[in-house]
């Protein structure tokens, strides 16, 4: 496929840091005042994801730009929140990321926190470009709040004293950063955007630096990422999550990184089970933003172009797995061969377990999840062995997996750790009577915790 600079995709941009540190505040406030403007082409929201036009980052960087023209190549930017750590597992292809760039949230008041740690690690390990949002400066004692202007010009109005405490808090930030093995900048002070992560401050309650944090998102994709947003119309699609849709039955929502799905493609999607061959009987994005009034909950499409956030209606996506491939069968292609491609992240990750050794039962709600959670469970300083896996709501033959463990003698593994993932009621009833111990948590190092825990109940 022809490849151009100038027909570049949209970036897909994810949000992550610790619990509470204001990821889902911070596009509130991206979506709220540019609803509020009435801006036109507005902000939509999509599966998962929300859609930032080109149009929308303009105007909302006019200010910082002190009439200079934004010399914008982007049509515009998809971010994603990741609630918990899930959906950016998710977004994966081979091992690398499908994120483009990320938005890493560091609660100014509170430095670096658990969850912020495993962010950067996961960041890392993807090799996934970021820029640090260092947000609720509004917090600081006595900020003089200006709303959604740009940093800089926020902080020349505060008194000496709140500059100094901000400095302050900002250095020891700097430093945790440091000691994680980063290099990090604000951005305005940064000369080499190659080498140093750049810090924007900002506050998601009264929106500065907001201006900011999307400017830059946007100048370090198009100035150092053309050759991967350009746009090439060979599909790259993976699926965020597999729900049940009142009238629509089983669906997938996908987020299509590259190429275009049309009505009527036939598509080949991992399953729990062996490879799902179905045809797309709807093509499907929410409503925008403000017509609310607009009869039904979403709107359907011949086709869509990458990249967005997109839900399938077609036929026997029960058994799909989150976090795998999508691949479109063309007139060229061979079915039998992207059976086999589907398939293969999920056979690597189930082939990676020894079925045969000792060890606890692990079950997540996503293959990216699964992945997660086993690297964390093997990484140096846990290291609990695993004896088998599976994904999905936790049935009564994942019971007996782990009720197999104490017949063969090991009582201690007779555990199931569940992330995020729920328990049916015959089964919790089945692990009740069997004496099989399940966890539950939808943040990893809960699971740890937990284990960790009842390890000792149990030596005692
Ligand atoms: P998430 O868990 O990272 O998505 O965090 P939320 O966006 O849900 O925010 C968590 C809490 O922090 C909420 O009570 C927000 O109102 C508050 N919060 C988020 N951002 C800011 C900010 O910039 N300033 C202040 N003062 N509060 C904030
Ligand atoms: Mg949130």
């Amino acid at each position: 496929a022809a490849r151009d600079p100038k027909d570049l995709r949209s970036p897909i941009c994810c949000i992550l840091g610790h619990v509470d540190t204001g990821k889902t505040k911070i596009l509130d406030n991206i979506r709220r005042t540019n609803v509020q403007d009435g801006e036109a082409g507005g902000i939509t929201q999509q599966i998962g994801a929300t859609y930032i036009p080109a149009s929308a980052v303009e105007s909302r960087t006019e200010e910082l730009r002190k009439g200079r023209q934004f010399d914008l190549k982007l049509p515009g930017l998809l971010v994603i929140d990741t609630p918990g750590h899930e959906s950016f597992s998710n977004l994966r292809s081979r091992g690398s990321g499908l994120c483009d760039i990320a938005i890493l949230v560091v609660d100014l008041m509170h430095g670096l926190e658990q969850q912020t740690i495993e962010s950067i690690n996961l960041l890392k390990m993807r090799k996934t470009p970021f820029i640090i949002a260092m947000n609720k400066v509004d917090r600081l004692y006595k900020w003089n709040s200006v709303a959604n202007s740009p940093i800089q010009d926020a902080m020349a109005r505060q008194e000496e004293y709140v500059r100094k405490e901000f400095e302050d808090r900002l250095n020891q930030v700097m430093l945790q950063l440091n000691e994680q093995g980063l290099n990090v900048a604000l951005y305005w002070k940064n000369r080499d955007p190659r080498s140093f992560i750049n810090i924007v401050p900002t506050s998601a309650i009264t929106g500065e630096g907001i201006p900011d944090l999307l400017q830059l998102v946007v100048k370090l994709t198009q100035s150092l990422m053309v050759d991967r947003l350009m746009f090439v119309n060979s599909l790259e699609s993976t699926v965020l999550e597999v729900k049940q849709i009142e009238g629509l039955g089983t669906t997938i929502d996908v987020v299509l990184v590259n190429g275009m799905l049309r009505e009527g493609d036939t598509i080949v999607v991992c399953g729990l089970g062996g490879p799902i061959v179905t045809t797309i009987r709807a093509l499907l994005t929410p409503q925008p933003l403000r017509e609310i009034r607009v009869k039904g909950q979403y709107v359907h499409h011949k086709e869509l172009r990458a990249a967005m956030g997109v839900k399938i209606a077609a036929h026997n996506l029960e058994s799909a797995v989150a976090g795998t491939q999508l691949y479109v069968a063309g007139p060229d292609d061979d079915v039998e061969d992207l059976k086999d491609a589907v398939m293969e992240d999920m056979q690597d990750i189930f082939s990676s377990v020894d079925k045969t050794g000792e060890g606890v039962c692990v079950q997540a709600s996503t293959l990216g999840s699964l992945e997660a959670l086993l690297e964390f469970l093997r990484s140096d300083d846990v290291k609990i062995p695993v004896s088998s896996i599976n994904i999905g709501p936790i049935n009564k033959k994942d019971i007996m997996r782990a009720n197999a463990m104490i017949e063969r003698g090991h009582k201690k593994f007779g555990v199931i750790l569940a992330f995020d993932v729920p328990v049916t009621r015959e089964a919790g009833a089945l692990a009740e009577q069997m004496g099989v111990r399940i966890f539950t948590a939808d943040i990893i190092y809960h699971l740890f915790d937990q284990f960790t825990a009842y390890l000792k109940q149990v030596k005692e």
